[in-house]
């Protein structure tokens, strides 16, 4: 599942393609997705030009020129290929679980630009699009999320605020949109590594330098992971099709077994299941 750096690289990649492109024509093959696209939707954004592209978590926001816009979320199978007129097919693909030509099937939107199209593809159908009318409505369809970790609002006073008397356990929290947006199960196993602190600690029982520690290592893991390009897991490419190199960086994650990479130290990285979400820890470390 593409987590907010892979996001972040597929919203950098669109940058590049479609801003200030108009777009000509708007095609839905297939309009069952997580949510039914509606019939109305070609119709609102046809004929309109893109202002910007911008990222709020694992959300894409397209924004149009009149204020209007549109998100995608990838959900567990999206992937966004972007086919160039008198180019060959190779290296389509913007997101997770990517293929080097665009596949035959499950390629279920088309935005047409002018010798550019948009192909939004999705094999398990988990994702979705949506449109917006203007700003108020956008921003309040985010209302009940809870801050990126790079925002300002993602503070100490906040984040004691919200965990302290809490019974559950801490690993669960970095996965609850409503706390903090954007980290999912990967990244959460890294930073809890980093912060040295166990996955199933419950959230009342962290004293205020563990939170400073999840506020700090929450930004760096993932501001690592945009810079590495994201994580490649099954063969998520960027727009030039490279590869994405945080994977090689996993200093817990899928590391179950071998030994503990902080110097010094004898543990072993285990494997347990939280909520039904694998979780990677080191046995000695992380208290
Ligand atoms: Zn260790």
């Amino acid at each position: 599942m593409p987590e907010l750096p892979e996001v972040e690289i597929v919203k950098q990649s669109l940058d590049k393609k479609i801003k200030y492109k108009k777009i000509k024509n708007v095609l839905i093959r297939n309009r069952n997705l997580r949510f039914k696209i509606p019939l109305k939707f070609e119709k609102q954004i046809v004929q309109k030009t893109i202002k910007k592209i911008s990222r709020f978590s694992k959300y894409l926001i397209i924004h149009l020129i009149d204020n209007s816009s549109f998100i995608i979320h990838l959900g567990m199978t999206g992937t966004i290929h972007i086919l160039e007129k008198n180019k060959k097919n190779f290296n389509t693909n913007l997101s997770f679980y990517s293929a080097r030509q665009l596949p035959k099937k499950h390629n279920h939107i088309e935005i047409k630009f002018d010798k550019i199209n948009m192909i939004y593809n999705d094999p398990r159908r988990f994702g979705f699009i949506k449109f917006f009318l203007n700003k108020k409505n956008l921003i309040n369809y985010f209302k009940d999320l809870g801050p990126e970790p790079f925002s300002n609002s993602f503070n100490i006073n906040y984040v004691v605020n919200y965990l302290k008397g809490k019974d559950k356990n801490i690993k669960n929290f970095l996965l609850d949109q409503k706390f903090v947006s954007g980290i999912g199960n990967i990244y959460a196993s890294e930073i809890l590594f980093l912060c040295k602190i166990k996955p199933l600690k419950k959230a009342k029982n962290l004293s205020i330098y563990d939170y400073k520690k999840i506020i700090y290592f929450s930004r760096y893991v993932l501001k690592q992971s945009i810079k590495k390009g994201g994580s490649t897991i099954r063969d998520f490419k960027n727009i030039h099709g490279d590869t994405g190199k945080f994977q090689k960086e996993f200093r817990v994650y899928q590391r179950e077994n071998l030994n503990c990479l902080k110097k010094g130290c004898k543990g072993i990285i285990k494997k347990k299941n939280i909520t039904n979400r694998s979780t990677f820890f080191c046995n000695s470390c992380q208290k």
